[in-house]
């Protein structure tokens, strides 16, 4: 029998018929009704039918009410429907037990309309009460986890960047007693650690960080991944010992038996204004943090009031940097790069300078970091090889040939499609030729997305640019970059030439890439020579172009041409072109 009525079902089961009809004639207008003369049929018919309510008469022939319970008890599609059961006046203890073997209520003969009609509306009532409840308290456990699942970060299962915030502006306001302080802290060489043993290995680190940080801030704190090897911790001040963690972190990572370093760094802001965003104090914690990453001995750094300044000269740059950029705030200086052989420049460097109308001059090393990060170095670089190229038109103007420039190239610049046709674009508006204009990419964005920078650099040198491998042996893998990477010249970074002086080791290690250099073709320039012991060494060891202090700082343009007189009184320049480039094969030739 199907119920198409759209009402809830009532199931009478009662062996004696007129105490059936008496039942059904209560409850025909607003229940279907269904009959039953004892428990076995009762069951039989349940099998086949939904039903939403019983009525159920106690003593009855083949199955009585108690068995009909116990049945309906053990099966869980029928546990849930309420049953009323229906005595004679003399069946108290019926009542008592059948109420105890799960019967919602109880009516007794002989039935009065209201008073039965009452009992039932109220056990309906009631369970449908239940069921709310059951379904609400399902909804808000799903909704829970679902946000203990939104909230999480996939991986590490502690919090993500947006809940961190959140969390952790919650803590700050309801604790506003105690003293907390946000600790930032990154995995130095974290990619390196993917490429070398693959993500899993990558993964099992933050997972093993993320477990620690889990347990350490447990009920005291709380813990977010904010982003890649980045993590933050939200930790009572007066508790927070930054030796012990970082140990405890090491231990921890140690654990998995990674044949490499694996190190954190950290930086603390102990919260002093409240009113700042989780962001901006995780801000701070990461400044600070940066102020030791790749330091041996030092793994963590508190924010302070200098850096406080420092943040104010980052707002001012970010500010005012496009505007200085139309309005001719910046400019080029050119440190020419001296042969010992030749005694005489053979090329340049273009830096940028900043000439901000209210400061000094504002060196790279304070704006060049932050553009990278904002993306508006690729602006600045294409400006400054613009005024690198109109100074080689004008030098070729005035003399008929040139002293090269090299510019600098950011990384960011690389994941522009149409670089190569701006660079020979501008080559063909100013009429000169490639290698006149040289490239110097750092040796660190080798290291960040080799295929893509390699895959560039073989396309320059294929079109006769000469490609410079910039702070050559800064990195951590300089060796290795240097076998995959095919540049013409490695600059080698500064802090060579200034520790050859007072390490023996040093100086070996400067002899032995200059003569390596040799070897496969490459040139070397050394940067950052500073005084005459260090000129005579080089001239030793034979290295022959020097980029520093000791014959020129790096100089605005009307001195660089003044320079020029001099230096075009000696003739062309005899440029050396390395490598395998075409430029190589079919040397350039002045007259
Ligand atoms: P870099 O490319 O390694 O440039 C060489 C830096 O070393 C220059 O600093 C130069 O002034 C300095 N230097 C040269 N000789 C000596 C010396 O004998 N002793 C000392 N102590 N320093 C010396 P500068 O001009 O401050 O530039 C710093 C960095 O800013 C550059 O390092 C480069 O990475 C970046 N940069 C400069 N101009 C540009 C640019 O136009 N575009 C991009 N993307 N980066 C630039
Ligand atoms: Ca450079
Ligand atoms: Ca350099």
């Amino acid at each position: 029998m199907e119920n198409t009525t759209g009402k809830a079902a009532m199931l009478i089961v009662d062996d004696v018929e007129i105490n059936r009809v008496i039942l059904a004639q209560f409850f025909k207008n607003d229940y279907t009704i269904f009959e039953a003369g004892n428990g076995r049929e009762a069951l039989d018919f349940m099998m086949e039918n939904k039903i939403d309510v019983i009525l159920l008469d106690l003593v009855m022939p083949i199955m009585d009410g108690f068995e009909f319970l116990a049945h309906m008890k053990r099966d869980a599609r029928f546990s849930s429907i309420p049953v009323i059961a229906t005595t004679a006046q003399s069946e108290g203890e019926n009542e008592v037990k059948a109420m105890e073997m799960g019967a919602a209520d109880f009516i007794s003969k002989p039935y009065s309309p209201t008073v039965v009609r009452m009992r039932v509306r109220n056990v309906m009532a009631r369970m449908e009460n239940e069921w709310r409840k059951v379904e609400q308290n399902a909804q808000s456990q799903q909704i829970v986890e679902m946000q203990r699942l939104i909230e999480r970060d996939a991986l590490t299962g502690i919090y993500d960047r947006e809940s961190f915030c959140r969390k952790a502006s919650d803590l700050l306001q309801k604790d506003a007693g105690t003293r907390y302080a946000i600790v930032y802290l990154d995995i130095s060489y974290f990619k390196v650690v993917n490429d070398l043993f693959g993500m899993e290995t990558g993964n099992l680190i933050l997972k093993t960080a993320g477990a620690y940080f889990q347990h350490i801030t447990e009920g005291v704190g709380l813990a977010g991944r904010m982003e890649a090897d980045h993590f933050a911790l939200c930790l009572p001040l007066d508790t927070l010992n930054m030796e012990a963690l970082i140990q405890g972190l090491d231990g921890a990572v140690q654990s998995l038996a990674i044949r490499h370093n694996i190190l954190f760094y950290a930086g603390v802001y102990p919260v002093s204004n409240v009113f700042l965003t989780v962001d901006q104090m995780c801000d701070r914690a990461h400044m600070a943090m940066n102020t030791v990453k790749g330091n041996y001995n030092k793994r963590y750094a508190n924010y302070d009031e200098d850096m406080r300044a420092l943040i104010l000269e980052e707002q001012m740059i970010l500010r005012e940097m496009e505007y200085a950029l139309e309005e001719g705030q910046f400019c080029i200086f050119i440190q020419p790069i001296y042969s010992l052989k030749d005694g005489r420049d053979i090329s340049g460097e273009a830096l940028v300078r900043w000439i901000h109308p209210l400061s000094d001059i504002i060196p790279p090393g304070r704006f060049v970091p932050l553009f990278e990060r904002n993306g508006f170095i690729v602006r600045l670089d294409r400006f400054v090889w613009e005024e690198a190229c109109k100074l080689l038109s004008s030098e070729k103007k005035k003399y008929g040939h040139v002293i090269p420039i090299s510019v600098n190239v950011s990384r960011l610049n690389f994941y522009d499609a149409d670089l190569l046709s701006f660079i020979k674009g501008l080559l063909k508006k100013y009429d000169l030729e490639p290698w006149m204009f040289k490239m110097e990419v750092t040796e660190s964005a080798y290291t960040d997305n080799p295929q893509q920078i390699l895959n560039a650099i073989h396309i320059f040198q294929e079109a006769g640019f000469q490609i410079l491998m910039d702070d050559f042996g800064s990195g951590y893998s300089s060796l290795s970059m240097l076998r995959n990477a095919p540049v013409n010249v490695l600059k080698i970074d500064m802090r060579f030439v200034q520790d050859i002086e007072t390490s023996h080791r040093a100086a070996v290690i400067m002899k032995n890439i200059v003569n390596m250099a040799r070897d496969l073709n490459m040139g070397v320039v050394i940067e950052g020579v500073e005084t005459k012991d260090q000129v005579e060494f080089l001239r030793e060891i034979g290295c022959d172009a020097i980029q520093g202090f000791y014959f020129a700082r790096p100089m605005p343009l009307d001195q660089y041409r003044e320079r020029l007189i001099g230096e075009m009184a000696k003739g062309a320049p005899e440029i050396p072109n390395y490598g395998t480039t075409p430029s190589e094969a079919d040397p350039v030739k002045y007259e």
